[in-house]
Parts: C-alpha cells; sequence; structure tokens
C-alpha cells in the first residue's frame, strides 16, 4: 500500500465500484449512431482512455495501488472537461469531479505540470489573464464611442472574459453593439480577472476562491442585477461553481447572452431587419449544452433571422462533439486539439453551410484553426455577432 495514495471517500469509492466498465461514456447515443464522442478515446482509442477507465484508475490510486506519475498527467489533461461521459452513462455521475480530484492529487505529489499549462498558470498569476504578451489593458476594444455607452446604473454587466477582451474581440464588440440596439443599460470594468476555470482544470484550490471572490464583488458593486456572459465556461463556473467556492449564492443573475436574448425573442422585443441568405449550423459549445443545459435558446433566436436556413450536426444538442479547445487542452497538447477541431470542421462540411456557428470564444477559434489545417473551406463565427449583423 503506497503512502500517497489517492483519498477518496466512502461514498465516492462506492459510486466508483458501480462503473461496469462499458465504454458507452465514449460513445454518442442511439439517436447519434453511437459514434465516438470522447476525445481522450479519440485521440488514444483505449478503454483506460475513457472516463471509466479513469475511473478505474481512482479506484487503484485510492488502494494505493497506482503511484502519481507524469504518464497519469498526460492521460488526464486530455480530457476537455466535455462532459459527453457524465451525459452518456447511466450508471455513475460526477466523472469530471473525479478526473480533477486525480488532479490535484498529482499536485500535492509534486507531479510538474506540462510546460504550456505551466506557461498559463504563470500569466494567470501575474497578469490574471491565461495569456502572456499586451495584456494591460482588458478594454483596449471598446471604441471612444462605445465607452459612452457604460451606464452608471446598469441592469447588466457585463463579464467579457479573457477570450472576448483579448482574442475574439469582435465578439465582445457586437454583444456591446447589441446591448445599445436594444437599450439595455450595461457597464464592465477593466479590472475583471479571469473566471478561475483554468486553475480548477489544473487542480487548484485556493486561486479558484480567490478570483471568484475579486469577480463577485466588482459585479456587486456595479449594481447590476443581471451578469452577462459571451463565455459559456465563464457563465458556467459563475453558476456552478462560484457557490460552493465561495460558501454562498451568487448576489445577481448569471446569464449567457443566448439565454438573455432567447428571453427578448418571448418577449417580442428582438426584431431583425436584416435579412440573410445563408445556411447556418449550429455547434453546441460544450460548457453550454452539457454544462447549462441551454440547447434551445440559440436556436430559436437564430430562427428569428429572415431567410436563415438552420442546419444541425448528427453529433448535436446533448452528443455534440467537443471542438478541441477546452480543459487547456490546446495548451497542453495543440496537436491533439487542432485534431479535434479539424474533426468537427469535416463534419460541419457534410452538411454543406456556409457558416459555423458556436456561442463560445474558445469554439470560434479553436473551430477556425481547426478547419484551417484541416483544409476545410469554412466560415466560423460567433452567435452574438450573427445577431448583432441581423439586428
Ligand atoms: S463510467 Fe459509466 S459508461 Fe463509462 S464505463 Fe463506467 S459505467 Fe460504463
Ligand atoms: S469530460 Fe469529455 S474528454 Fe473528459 S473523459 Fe469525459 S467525455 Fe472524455
Amino acid at each position: 500500500m503506497s503512502e500517497n495514495r489517492l483519498h477518496l471517500s466512502k461514498t465516492l469509492y462506492t459510486a466508483i465500484h458501480k462503473c461496469i466498465r462499458c465504454g458507452q461514456c465514449a460513445y454518442g447515443t442511439q439517436e447519434a449512431g453511437y459514434q465516438p464522442i470522447c476525445p481522450i478515446h479519440m485521440a488514444r482509442p483505449f478503454f483506460t482512455n475513457t472516463a471509466g477507465g479513469i475511473m478505474q484508475l481512482a479506484r487503484v490510486a485510492h488502494e494505493g495501488k497506482l503511484a502519481p506519475s507524469k504518464s497519469l498527467r498526460d492521460l488526464l489533461y486530455l480530457c476537455t472537461g466535455c462532459e459527453a461521459c457524465e451525459a452518456n452513462c447511466s450508471v455513475i455521475t460526477g466523472q469530471v469531479g473525479i478526473i480533477n480530484m486525480l488532479k490535484k492529487w498529482l499536485n500535492t505529489n509534486s507531479v510538474p505540470y506540462l510546460k504550456g499549462h505551466q506557461s498559463v498558470l504563470n500569466n494567470l498569476l501575474k497578469n490574471k489573464v491565461p495569456y502572456a504578451g499586451r495584456v494591460e489593458n482588458r478594454l483596449e476594444w471598446l471604441t471612444a464611442e462605445m465607452k459612452k455607452e457604460i451606464s452608471s446604473s446598469p441592469h447588466v454587466f457585463y463579464f467579457v472574459g479573457c477570450a472576448s477582451s483579448f482574442k475574439e474581440t469582435e465578439m465582445a464588440v457586437s454583444l456591446a453593439n447589441i446591448l445599445k440596439k436594444l437599450d439595455v443599460p450595461f457597464s464592465l470594468s477593466g479590472d475583471e480577472w479571469c473566471c478561475g476555470a483554468p486553475f480548477n482544470y489544473l487542480g487548484l484550490g485556493k486561486e479558484c476562491k480567490d478570483w471568484a471572490s475579486h469577480n463577485v464583488e466588482l459585479i456587486e458593486n456595479s449594481g447590476a442585477s443581471i451578469a452577462l456572459f459571451t463565455c459559456p465556461t465563464c457563465s458556467m463556473i459563475f453558476k456552478k461553481n462560484y457557490p460552493s467556492w465561495l460558501g454562498r449564492g451568487l448576489p445577481f443573475k448569471a446569464m449567457h447572452v443566448t439565454e438573455f436574448l432567447d428571453s427578448f425573442v418571448g418577449e417580442g422585443r428582438l426584431k431583425f431587419t436584416h435579412k440573410t441568405e445563408k445556411s447556418v449550423i449550429y455547434h453546441d459549445p460544450c460548457h453550454l449544452g452539457r454544462g447549462q443545459n441551454i440547447y434551445d435558446a440559440p436556436r430559436r433566436v437564430l430562427s428569428q433571422i429572415p431567410g436563415l436556413e438552420m442546419k444541425e450536426f448528427a453529433l448535436n444538442r446533448e452528443n455534440s462533439f467537443c471542438c478541441g479547445g477546452g480543459g487547456l487542452l490546446p495548451a497542453g497538447f495543440p496537436r491533439v486539439a487542432d485534431q479535434l477541431a479539424g474533426h468537427r470542421s469535416v463534419q460541419a462540411s457534410e452538411k454543406k453551410p456556409s457558416l459555423m456557428v458556436s456561442s463560445c470564444p474558445g469554439c470560434k477559434e479553436n473551430l477556425k484553426l481547426g478547419a484551417k489545417r484541416a483544409k476545410i473551406r469554412i466560415k466560423v463565427k460567433d452567435f452574438t455577432e450573427l445577431v448583432n449583423e441581423s439586428l
């Protein structure tokens, strides 16, 4: 029995024992033709490289029969946190949480991070952003004209998120324009910090709490009753993790832009004036669909755009295939991330849409790169851009 064994509660250990090693967690449902769906398994197709396989590793780590190692790290960090395993296993739940526990266990046993992940961590601690380089001004995308729109008594606080602030800035510009067109008073802040999701992926705890506390205080002080997000990972972390990290509920409502604008459809306040000839295939981001159960809202909003034809992936909604951008995969294993995005782009091109649309800056970035590297000619846009163009 190893002294540095993984400690699991009796409840968790018993739950893991219920895993029947069927491997269904790596595949979609019957409606999806049981197609492969787990990114780890796609990259390395053996049972060990599935959520079920990792559950067995957690069991033997608890029993002291598996030592912490770099090879275990390399397996765990292929996980994108896409939650497809949880959606497809009818026996147990909580696989992603157990994967996270294993990562924490590696940390406490001084297994070093992959180089790319160590850089992300260094950047976060130094810049409050997972990126290096020009990161002093989060609001650089905001024009002087838009700055005038910032309200001192906002209804909505736009939590821009790192990817929309520094990489996919058209999304931030589009959302600010949409709020202006809909007469929604909003504010935002250059003192926003990363939502903390990367700390969570890296198996860290204290930093998650500190970052959550800063962001909640910032939004609370703005007086807004709604925190609005273009990034579904941010909105998921606020809704699902912040209350447990902080030990209290949020003092405002957290909403992803797709559900926020869907409420305008219900009230008859979303009037699209520009007709389009586009045929659009919608990619469900893992953290919006499986993570927050938001599938219909983006489709309902997009279907209001006159002339727009909606197409669907064979792997859609609960069976959506991860773009490869989650779980810090691009920082740890960029080639695998590209491979997954390329695979998704091929799936899109089979349906011959004129545009692939998602509602996540990470999906947009990764799908663009994946399509380019797979030599698939398909345009990628975000939901907010398409809505803004059509309003
Ligand atoms: S985690 Fe669930 S789906 Fe996966 S092998 Fe175990 S029982 Fe089967
Ligand atoms: S979260 Fe996604 S990548 Fe990770 S084990 Fe589950 S299905 Fe595989």
